[in-house]
């Protein structure tokens, strides 16, 4: 074997010339990587003994993607573009040989070789959407000729990965090797390639499929609309899109340039830039720097869980999905009845979608015991309490843990709000209890805010960041404090929506207002859908507030056709003259004189407070790190990724416009608006959170 560069080694077998990068963790497409495809190649080619060229990765994949790393710095080496060229002008058939995944430019890398193989449990696909981006080295054009508009359309915009199997099916790989047989099944097939005398197959040149789509405008016209709602706000797969249409309808070079074109304008706006940093902001989040990687964790083979309401419930289904056992204890029979048929509905509709089999729903289902028995769980490696909201009553719970549950295992509290330290106080092991704070729907929100207590172990929290990789979440470890990270700052935002309305903006000018910034909902019909009577109760209530007249109206959201908002049969939502009048009485009642509230001061009274209260958060070390406040923010509350997460947003507005504001707030409305020292101090020293 000769070693051509650092990472490439090429061998020449009997004709065939095997070209192999080495380039840990994944093989992405760095300087080093793209000089040794084109130097490895060239070399093979220019060997008379070459008849054919395998190009091969060592490690666990093939190339996986760009190296995203590179983005932000000045362009240098070889372009992706002119390494294709060299594979795609070869005058010999190159073949890639594909294992593990090929992302991004992998994929456009294995599309400009004449043939494509794969193992079985190879997986391709174009995912420079999920970072604002498209496909820039020709994949938009290439795929299509392929795979045909459609499937292109759905390829690169949800990023989505393509199982060999499929991909074989839709042509994108040639032929499927043994799984561990890659490289004798890739020579053997370049061998055929030789022997049969196939052509330089190049996709560039395969018009076939895009000419079936040219002059069906309607084919775009209806994938925009039917994804009209998932792409709102996004730029990146619009822009996608154009490329693919421009596939179809543009000779291939056009097309390339067009492609080439928006890819540009895409990398240099604000929202890919927003998504690079949130791609690495979400992997730095698992990071805890005093607990290191090398922290020993405490197997977690069996859970137990107490509570099968709401929550409960969902985070039973995280561990069955993942194949760990669960035991989960209620108080009476009928609401443990009420609690194993909610999860086994969930599971029934996910099946009707297809998204899993009956069978998998029983499988789940056989690992789920119901119990009224607390003492069933003391075998548990973990148990999570998912009871009422209330100090005493957890405490109770945590003193009962305490003398059942066997030493070593892990106690853990769904909480929304309440001191953790107060809880792990019952026990006389608050070292295993540690906040596992899973968000509303737990079997689908990815979010976990992982609470670590005074006392909280290294293993404990080592062991629980694992978990959640393995439950498929997305973790940010979080200090105590009423409401931890998301909801503390979730605070701020309501605090503000509800002073608004009262000024004179209406529920729905307000909500508006954060749609159109990006997020799902705004606050007042996320009440409503909520209930505005969670935790209302009719003899305690005393009119004081917006919410209690509304229920007491019995106007308490969605589940009575009317809250915030009248709603119609269909649940489509309407601006209320009712209540409109309700909040003019109120505001009156209160001597607030209406005045006109315009979109900037709504936007920024909502927004601004919270990025001050990551602030705060940052300055008590609550987080670890601005960039996991983002991650709490994106995961849990539905923030427009495009725009990082509220201290991205800071950084980006500049963090001196934020404090400006927010003084000029105080002065107007107090001290709701008192800046975070620590925002102050920035300003000051001209830093932005990226800094800290
Ligand atoms: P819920 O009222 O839907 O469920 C609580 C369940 O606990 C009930 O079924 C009740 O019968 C059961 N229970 C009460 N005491 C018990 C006991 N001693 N032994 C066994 N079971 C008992 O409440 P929920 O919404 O699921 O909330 C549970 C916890 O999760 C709370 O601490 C809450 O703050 C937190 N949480 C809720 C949400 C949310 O959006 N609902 C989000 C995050 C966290």
């Amino acid at each position: 074997m000769a070693a051509i560069n650092p990472v490439t080694d090429l061998v020449i077998e009997d004709g065939i010339a095997v070209v192999t990068l080495n380039s840990p963790p994944v093989n992405a497409l760095s300087v080093a990587v793209r000089d040794g495809i084109y130097q490895g190649i060239g070399e093979a080619l220019d060997n008379d003994a070459v008849q054919a060229v395998v190009l091969i990765c060592a490690g666990k994949t093939f190339i996986a993607g760009a190296d995203i790393a590179e983005f932000d710095k000045p362009r240098s080496g070889l372009t992706l573009p002119q390494v294709q060229q060299r594979i795609e002008d070869a005058g010999k058939p190159v073949i890639a040989a594909i294992h593990g995944t090929a992302l991004g430019g992998g994929l456009e890398v294995a599309l400009v070789c004449h043939y494509r193989v794969a193992v079985p449990s190879a997986k391709c696909g174009l995912p420079e959407v999920n970072i604002g981006l498209l496909p820039g080295a020709g994949g938009t054009q290439r795929l299509p000729r392929i795979v045909g508009a459609e499937k292109a359309l759905e390829m690169v915009t949800s990023g989505m990965h393509v199982r060999a199997k499929d991909a074989l099916a839709m042509g994108l790989v040639d032929e499927l090797t043994p799984e561990d047989g890659l490289r004798a099944g890739a020579i053997a097939f370049a061998r055929k390639v030789v022997a049969e005398g196939r052509p330089l197959r190049k996709v560039r040149d395969m018009n076939e499929k895009v000419e079936a789509a040219r002059g069906r405008p309607e084919l775009f016209a209806e994938f925009r609309r039917g994804n009209a709602r998932k792409f709102r706000g996004f730029q990146a797969p619009e822009a996608n899109i154009r490329c693919i249409e421009a596939a179809v309808n543009m000779p291939f070079d056009e097309g390339l340039a067009f492609e080439h074109k928006l890819f540009e304008e895409l990398m240099a706006g604000t929202q890919s830039a927003a998504q690079r940093y949130y791609f690495f902001a979400s992997r730095k989040a698992w990071n805890v720097p005093d607990v290191p990687a090398d922290t020993p964790t405490i197997p977690v083979n069996t859970v137990g869980i107490i509570g099968a309401g709401t929550m409960g419930g969902g985070i039973a289904m995280n561990f069955l999905n993942a194949g760990i056992p669960v035991t989960i204890v209620e108080t009476k029979q009928e609401a443990l009845d009420r609690g194993l048929a909610t999860i086994r509905r969930n599971y029934e509709n996910t099946a009707s979608k297809g998204r899993i089999s009956m069978d998998d729903v029983e499988k789940r289902m056989a690992q789920l015991k119901g119990s009224l028995a607390l003492d069933d769980l003391a075998q548990c490696d973990l148990v999570i309490e998912a009871i009422f909201e209330n100090m005493d009553v957890k405490k109770e719970m945590f003193g009962k843990l305490d003398r059942i549950v066997r030493q070593g295992a892990i106690l853990a509290s769904n909480t929304s709000a309440l001191d953790l330290n107060e809880i792990a106080s019952a026990t006389s092991r608050p070292q295993d209890v540690i906040g596992l704070h899973f968000f509303s729907p737990a079997n689908v929100m990815k979010l976990l805010e992982v609470v670590r207590g005074e006392k909280t172990s290294k293993p404990v929290i080592a062991t629980c960041m694992q978990l959640a990789r393995r439950i498929g979440k997305v973790a940010a470890l979080v200090g105590v404090c009423p409401g931890f990270v998301g909801n503390r700052i979730l605070a701020q935002r309501q605090r503000e929506a509800g002073k608004l309305v009262l000024e004179g903006a209406m529920p729905w000018d307000v909500d508006r207002v954060l749609v159109d910034f990006g997020l799902p909902m705004g606050p007042f019909a996320m009440s409503d859908l909520a209930g505005l009577d969670l935790g209302w109760r009719r003899e305690n209530s005393t009119g004081s507030t917006l919410r209690e007249i509304l229920c007491e109206m019995d106007r308490r959201g969605q589940k009575t056709g009317a809250g915030f908002y009248d709603y119609d049969d269909k649940r489509q939502a309407r601006p209320s003259p009712v209540v409109e009048n309700i909040i003019r009485d109120f505001a009156a009642s209160k001597g607030i004189t209406p005045r006109v509230v315009s979109e900037q001061e709504i936007l920024e009274r909502c927004i601004y407070p919270m990025i001050n209260e990551g602030a705060r958060i940052l300055e008590e070390g609550i987080a670890i790190r601005a960039s996991d406040i983002d991650v709490v923010w994106v995961n849990g509350y539905g923030w427009p990724v495009y725009r990082g997460g509220p201290m991205r947003y800071g950084d980006s507005v500049g963090l001196d416009k934020v404090l400006a504001k927010m003084q000029d707030f105080e002065a107007r409305f107090g001290d709701d608006f008192k800046p975070a020292k620590l925002l102050v101090d920035m300003v000051a020293q001209r830093k932005s959170f990226k800094d800290l």
